[in-house]
């Protein structure tokens, strides 16, 4: 009696197994030697490398603003003072002041404005994706990145005049703290004997020289942090490759050449041509266009830039907080360094071109059902650790489909020890 009982429980057993079953493989590539050519049929044609240069592939997808991560630029404060201390701020109170200085710069990226140039215009406003981190550098670890100088000869900032230094490097390549990874952001008081002359204008100015940047009056004029914040976010403009854009060619269309008015005023020209653009001489600063996003973006995504060197690296690291998941159907044009896994999910579809860093021990899935194609596409880890490759799953008879053309190539994965097919309830 027993043994009918048993038989029969492993009957119902197996049958409810063998509906409830549906085998799930995995196959992981570690080389796209291992996947299908995309063939004729198989949608648009190839973008060619323009697509990895062009401005416009590095806006941000106002969709889907993770699938191009906030990026953090170190900075650091130099107050340079008289050696009797009195030109500048000190100690806590200096400390304080760079923070503030910081803080509120970073309103400003928070909050892009709509350009007021040119009148009616309907330029897009994208949210800018930096943001500015205190930052020490190696072996400078217990300093707040906030530090204090104290030397008659190169305190000052003299914008006019014999003596006139505004160009000059010297307080910079002396005093300048890990000038190869740091903005350095010099905050200078113009000169004790400028000040005494009656046409030497004591205002806020800056200068932009490699990765340091001098500012001065902001100790004389007694003014708050929030009152500089422009200045800050146009000096370090001119580090990230921005050019001024009322008399020059700055490479973008968005940002017309305008009279540089400092405000709106009752009369012409500045009645309507006032600009808000970060990068004119203006009261506002706090509009940055589609195009001077797109080169900033373009210039910290440039391997070999100078601009990338001054970034946190977190391409270096695996944060699961950022992974990306793909539902619709997405291009990805442009260099591009993510900090989380990458999934397609099954409604998804996604075309790579150019250049995208996966992090260390990072993965792609691809799950039944989506879709990826590699279009002249490196994926690779941009720290030059390694990182796991793609999976393609499949469940029944509902594979995913990854296919690559031209040169693409996957770098920094191991191996595979071997193809894992699994039988998975
Ligand atoms: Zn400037």
């Amino acid at each position: 009696m027993w043994r009918i009982k048993h038989l029969i429980f492993s009957i119902i057993f197996i049958a409810f197994l063998g509906i409830g079953c549906i085998q799930q493989s995995i196959l992981q590539i570690t080389d796209v030697k291992q996947l299908e050519i995309t063939s004729p049929t198989d949608e648009v044609s190839r973008g060619g490398s323009s697509l990895c240069s062009d401005i416009e592939s590095y806006l941000p997808d106002t969709n889907h603003l993770d699938h191009r991560p906030m990026r953090y630029l170190r900075v650091n404060v130099h107050f340079m003072n008289s050696s009797d201390s009195t030109k500048n701020y000190n100690g806590a109170r200096g400390r304080k002041y760079a923070r503030e200085l910081i803080d509120e710069a970073t309103k400003n990226l928070e909050q892009n404005r709509k350009m007021s140039l040119p009148t009616g215009n309907s330029t897009p406003v994208y949210p800018v994706r930096y943001r500015y981190v205190l930052s020490s550098s190696q072996g400078y670890e217990q300093d707040s990145a906030v530090y204090f100088h104290y030397d008659d000869d190169l305190f000052s900032f003299v914008s006019r005049g014999k003596n006139r230094n505004n160009y000059s490097r010297d307080v910079i390549r002396t005093y300048g703290v890990g000038l190869d990874s740091i903005i350095n952001l010099f905050i200078m008081p113009h000169h004790p004997d400028s000040i005494l002359s009656e046409t030497y204008d004591v205002t806020s100015a800056g200068i932009a020289l490699g990765s340091g940047v001098k500012l001065s009056g902001i100790f004389e004029t007694r003014k708050s942090a929030r009152s500089f914040k422009g200045l800050v976010n146009h000096e370090i403009g001119h580090v990230l490759g921005l050019r001024h854009t009322w008399n020059t060619n700055d490479g973008c269309d968005d940002t017309p050449k305008n009279p540089n008015c400092w405000n709106t005023t009752d009369d012409p020209p500045c009645d309507t041509m006032a600009s808000n653009n970060l990068m004119d001489y203006n009261a506002h600063q706090h509009a940055w266009s589609p195009c001077q996003i797109g080169m900033i973006n373009r210039a910290m995504s440039r391997e070999s830039g100078r601009v990338r060197k001054m970034l946190v690296e977190k391409w270096c690291s695996l944060d699961p907080e950022q992974n990306i998941l793909i539902e619709d159907s997405i291009v990805w044009n442009g260099s591009r360094d993510l900090n989380g896994n990458l999934t397609i999910g099954p409604t998804g579809s996604l075309i790579i071109h150019c250049r995208v860093s996966m992090p260390p021990e990072s993965e792609i899935n691809v799950l039944p059902g989506a879709k990826l194609v590699l279009r002249d596409a490196r994926l690779h880890n941009a720290c030059g650790k390694e990182w796991k490759g793609i999976n393609i799953h499949s469940r029944g008879k509902l594979a995913a489909t990854v296919l690559y053309e031209g040169s693409s190539i996957l770098e920094n994965v191991p191996s595979a020890e071997s193809v894992l097919p699994s039988d998975v309830e």
